[in-house]
């Protein structure tokens, strides 16, 4: 369990200074369309009969990804003053927690 701030003061890059900032935690697997051309190519593969080449094999990550029990955390900060979001990563946890520090 990792405890992540709701609110923290870091850098905003449109305000260049630092100011407070709300912690949001994007959850779900697919974010943005999902439709990119990789994705479009390998629906059409599958598609039909017959050996489907490197789609007929499971993805590579899938594979790897059997071993490892915790997931990168996809934090989104707000500034509390131009309201412009950015993305941070956190490193790997099982879960987080993001607490309210008064
Ligand atoms: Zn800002």
């Amino acid at each position: 369990m990792v405890k992540i701030p709701a609110k923290m003061r870091t850098y905003c890059r449109k305000c260049k200074k630092h100011t407070v900032q709300t912690v949001r935690q994007e959850k779900g697997g697919r974010r943005g369309s999902g439709l990119v051309k990789g994705t479009r190519r390998a629906n059409r593969h599958k598609k039909g009969s017959g050996n489907k080449g490197r789609y007929s094999k499971k993805a590579a990550s899938q594979l790897k990804m059997a071993s490892k029990t915790s997931q990168k955390v996809d934090l989104r900060l707000t500034c509390d003053e131009c309201k412009a979001t950015w993305v941070r990563t956190y490193p790997r946890a099982r879960s987080v927690e993001i607490v309210k520090v008064e």
